[in-house]
């Protein structure tokens, strides 16, 4: 019997990448909302309308990695516009994380904490759940960050990344043994900028 393939996280797939597993994909799909790779991508939370239809598709796809109902995510322009700075928070921890180097200059100032709800729950089994809480936009933070803290407790929170190549920035899973990978595809961004370093030095030692 052929194996039905779930449906494609709706912003990565754009980029041609292999999502983050379960849950985790969300994650990675809310990054990769952002205007991206090479040629760019579009934001998809520019406007209402495309923002709305990611959230609906995301939520279904969250439900399909889960096995859990698909919650409701619907969005209003604060929503929308909350959500937005949500994806700016997240990225700028990321970056911090990953790209922070001296040369950099100093880092932009840092967001302020963010803080949401969610609820603890005591199974039948005795096991504990994070259940994500609120509504709409409010919801979908609780959501990712539900799974980035359930990530972060099995040490694979930290594989998330965002591609190294300042004109590229998309999100990638790194699935490489020793979590050392900095590109999303070693091929597309990793070499050229190899290829650029080398002639750079070349062109210091002429
Ligand atoms: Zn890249």
């Amino acid at each position: 019997m052929p194996s039905v393939s779930p449906p494609p996280w709706p912003a990565t797939a754009r980029y041609g990448l292999e999502p983050a597993p379960g849950g985790l994909g969300l994650v990675q799909d809310l990054l990769n909302t952002l205007p991206a790779g090479a040629p760019r991508q579009p934001d998809l939370l520019d406007d209402l309308d495309s923002a709305t239809q990611w959230a609906h598709d995301v939520a279904a796809r969250w439900s399909t990695a889960t096995g859990r109902p698909a919650p409701d995510v619907t969005l209003d322009p604060a929503g929308l516009r909350a959500l937005r700075t949500f994806r700016d928070e997240l990225r700028y921890g990321i970056d911090a994380r990953l790209h922070a180097t001296p040369e950099a200059g100093p880092p932009e100032p840092a967001p302020a904490p963010r803080t949401t709800g969610a609820t603890l729950r005591l199974d039948g089994n005795g096991s504990v759940h994070l259940d994500p809480a609120g509504t709409g936009a409010e919801l979908l933070v609780s959501l990712v960050l539900a799974e980035l803290f359930a990530a972060h407790l099995t040490d694979v929170g930290r594989r998330v990344k965002t591609c190294r190549n300042p004109r590229c920035q998309v999100a990638f899973y790194d699935r490489s043994r020793n979590n050392s990978g900095v590109w999303h595809s070693v091929r597309v961004c990793g070499l050229p900028a190899n290829l650029r370093a080398h002639r750079a030095r070349q062109r210091q030692a002429d």
